[in-house]
């Protein structure tokens, strides 16, 4: 039998090559309404002994696979190699090792919510067991709650750094605490600042998780201003964003049916967005590089990079409202990435018979055909 260890279902965008070590299974929180990762499944931290078996089965695939390169000789080397295994994986974990290796081998996630709960002396063995088996690894990135950040000592944090954690990922959501308690987080502005402010000064890098739409129509720049607010008190080294996506099997879906939550459209949230990045008075890497967004091009790095970014926004902006609606149409059935592809004529055509299709030509678009678009596509 292949040999095999346990993956948990999230990969984050951000970590595309990166090996998925799982160290705790579902969300200990799990009650935030516009999420439906791990809903209806158990809460578990799993077992160092259980971590570290997973650790040398991830550890023997990539000696396999090297070897397995080794015999193949010299024609077309690891890559060759990675590729074929990619092509036919004996199973996930075979797959899993050999991205990794393909992307360098560098990078590692440790999955699923909330891995810092782990007692610090735990989290620290799995550290160290993964610089051990994995001298080459540049970064090991996990999830945590701000609540559970502020139940580690600045000198806990300091340790699991020495020990090799190089970065913490929090999604804020919202700096907004009206967003927050609706949308049943569990946290709240200040617990965020005061979360991320000490991941900052224990040197951990720090990637901030932040949902445009959140605040739909009616706090919608109430929300961007004061995430924007909060992301200032932090100074993280990543702020990434994502777009609000909600199916019938998300709980907020219930509040949008009964008309207490009215989400807000492509365009709202793009003034949203401007209405953000404007107020953001921060030194971080600005990034949208999740499926959700409408303008996956927004990248910067903040300060220097503000007036590119708000440039792009108000290109957007600029477009008629029969170009804005190719647009969004384009990018929501995954035709275009960036504002550039409405150039392209052929797609630019084909997108006009979508349109067509669905019924939307020489109509105001209607946004419920644009979120149903954005839900298939991701
Ligand atoms: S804490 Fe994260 S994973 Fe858990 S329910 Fe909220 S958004 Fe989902």
């Amino acid at each position: 039998m292949a040999y095999s260890f346990e993956i948990g279902p999230i990969r984050p965008p951000n970590e595309p090559n990166s090996l998925l070590i799982r160290v705790t299974r579902n969300c200990d929180w799990n009650k935030c309404k516009f999420c439906k990762l791990y809903k209806g499944n158990k809460f578990e931290i799993r077992t160092v002994e259980q971590i570290k078996h997973d650790i040398a089965i991830a550890k023997i695939l990539r000696d396999r696979i090297m070897e397995i390169t080794i015999k193949a000789g010299q024609s077309g080397g690891m890559q060759k190699v990675i590729g074929m295994v990619l092509k036919d994986p004996p199973n996930e974990s075979f797959r899993n090792v050999a991205l990794w290796l393909l992307g360098g081998g560098e990078n590692i996630f440790l999955q699923d919510s909330n891995g810092l709960i782990l007692k610090t002396e735990d989290l620290g063995q799995v550290l160290v067991t993964l610089k051990t088996s994995f001298p080459r690894s540049k970064r090991i990135a996990i999830d945590a709650r701000p609540q559970t950040v502020l139940k580690r000592k600045p000198r806990e944090l300091l340790q699991l750094r020495q020990a090799g954690l190089s970065r913490l990922n929090i999604s804020l959501e919202s700096g907004c605490d009206t967003v927050l308690q609706f949308m049943n987080s569990g946290e709240t502005a200040e617990i965020h600042i005061k979360g991320g402010r000490r991941v900052v000064e224990s040197g951990i890098s720090l990637s901030e998780y932040v949902t445009l739409g959140l605040g739909g129509k009616d706090l919608s720049i109430q929300h961007a201003k004061q995430t924007a607010g909060v992301l200032n008190e932090i100074d993280p080294e990543f702020i990434r964003v994502r777009t609000l996506t909600v199916n019938n099997q998300v709980p907020l879906n219930s509040d949008i049916e009964n008309g207490r939550f009215m989400r807000a459209t492509d365009e709202e949230i793009i003034r949203e967005e401007r209405v953000f990045i404007e107020t953001l008075d921060v030194h971080s890497n600005y990034s949208s590089d999740h499926v959700s967004n409408l303008l996956p091009e927004l990248t910067g790095k903040l300060p220097e990079e503000k007036h590119k970014l708000i440039t792009i926004l108000d290109r957007f902006n600029a477009l008629s409202m029969t170009e804005k609606a190719n647009f969004m149409i384009g990018r929501r059935v995954g035709l275009y990435k960036n504002l550039v592809d409405l150039d392209d004529y052929q797609r630019h055509d084909l997108v006009e018979q979508i349109k067509l299709k669905l019924n939307q030509k020489d109509k105001k678009l209607d946004p419920k055909v644009i979120f149903k678009l954005m839900e298939d596509f991701i």
